[in-house]
């Protein structure tokens, strides 16, 4: 099934604020709630779109990105860059969500008079940051990383239960995972529901912690992760791996790594966007009589480049398709080799250059002409303007 722009699922327009978003949702999600229409699978399916595009959109990072790079965005697994492609939510998910957003409005008729819900508690995200050299930015790179994380206590398997003591019925909620506060409003008195703060929303406790964890199911390990940075990224890039931070609590959902990306200076190339400008110095005779000379590239080869004679410095070429590629998904192909030519002038001459020069001091040919005169004129007007 093709998926829908997220905007065109909430029937809102991408200029949207965060409270009409917020309204457009709740409407659409009431309307096709499974409470409202059970066993209708249509109904269950534009629920979930529409909690989908909710969950992008009502988040102002999340949001970006989805306006820069649209469902292909550098949010996806290691390496491949699924975005929000594949990131589909499950039902526990959107009714979480669901009770964070109308829970507190009186919306407490919801969730079929007390869903117990077998909420899982997610890890939390970790976040990383990597240099990359423009080399390793040109082919993609896979980059191994030791980490300390939350790891699934091996003593209880995860469970935070000593001995499979196994769980008993929750104190707090007597079960039903959540609770139900009764308030005072200028509309009179008003039910609110939440999750329960005890057992997360599953309506069990655990009987006997694990002493080796105290009943969380997690504990403090290393692992050597593997992550696959992706051709094309730039400093400031986020590159986003599900499942690979923390361990969830009570063997939960682990959480995500955040790879921030960071550029090493170069000493050959200057980049810009996906272009790479390359300085070259070109002696004086090539300059003056033309000739081949030899321009690097960034995957470590050699471009024979011929030169016109009477190359003057400030003149640009541009080597189409030597730049940076675009990143997997966006953009297109791949940038740009420009090439900025000055000239190198003789420091100092030993007693035959010297004459020679002398005898070309006279030429009124070195004194340079008009049209050179404007040109270089105009380069540095445009420079100052
Ligand atoms: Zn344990
Ligand atoms: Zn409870």
């Amino acid at each position: 099934m093709n998926k829908r722009d997220y905007y065109e699922v909430l029937g809102v327009e991408k200029t949207a604020s965060e409270e009409e978003i917020k309204k457009a949702y709740r409407k659409i999600a009431i309307k096709y709630h499974p409470d409202r229409n059970p066993g209708d699978k249509i109904a269950e399916e534009k629920f979930k779109e529409a909690a989908e595009a909710y969950n992008v959109l009502h988040d102002p990072q999340k949001r970006q990105q989805y306006d820069q790079f649209g469902f292909n965005g550098p949010m996806g697994g290691a390496g491949g860059f699924s975005g929000f492609g594949g990131a589909s939510m499950n039902m526990d998910d959107i009714f979480s969500m669901f009770g964070d957003i109308f829970g507190g409005h009186g919306f407490g008729g919801f969730g079929g008079g007390g869903r117990a819900r077998q909420q899982q508690q997610r890890g939390s995200d970790l976040r990383l940051k990597v240099r990359l050299t423009l080399e390793e930015i040109n082919k993609g790179v896979t980059k191994k990383f030791k980490l300390r994380k939350d790891i699934a206590c091996s003593h209880c398997g995860g469970t935070g239960a000593e001995d499979n003591s196994g769980k008993e019925q929750c104190p707090t909620c007597h079960g039903s995972g959540i609770i139900t506060h009764t308030t005072q409003s200028i509309f009179g008195m008003m039910q609110t529901q939440g999750v329960c703060p005890t057992c997360h929303g599953t309506g069990e406790v655990i009987k006997h912690k694990c002493h080796e964890c105290g009943g969380t199911g997690v504990t403090k390990g290393e692992e050597v992760v593997e992550i696959n940075i992706p051709a094309g990224v730039a400093e400031g890039m986020v590159v986003n791996v599900p499942g690979k931070g923390n361990a969830g609590p009570n063997n939960g959902i682990a959480g995500d790594i955040q790879v921030f990306i960071e550029e090493e200076p170069n000493d050959t190339f200057v980049r810009d966007g996906n272009d790479l400008i390359y300085n070259l110095l070109l002696d004086f005779p090539t300059a003056a009589l033309g000739g081949d000379v030899e321009i690097p590239t960034i995957d470590g080869n050699k471009l024979k480049v011929k030169m016109d004679s009477g190359t003057q410095p400030g003149k640009t070429l541009r080597l189409r398709g030597k730049g940076l590629p675009a990143v997997q998904g966006y953009g297109n192909g791949r940038g740009d080799l420009v090439v900025n030519i000055s000239v190198y002038v003789p420091k100092t001459l030993s007693r035959e250059e010297r004459q020679a020069m002398e005898h070309f001091r006279g030429s009124d040919n070195f004194k340079g002409d008009k049209q050179t005169r404007d040109s270089i004129f105009q380069r540095f007007k445009n420079y100052f303007s």
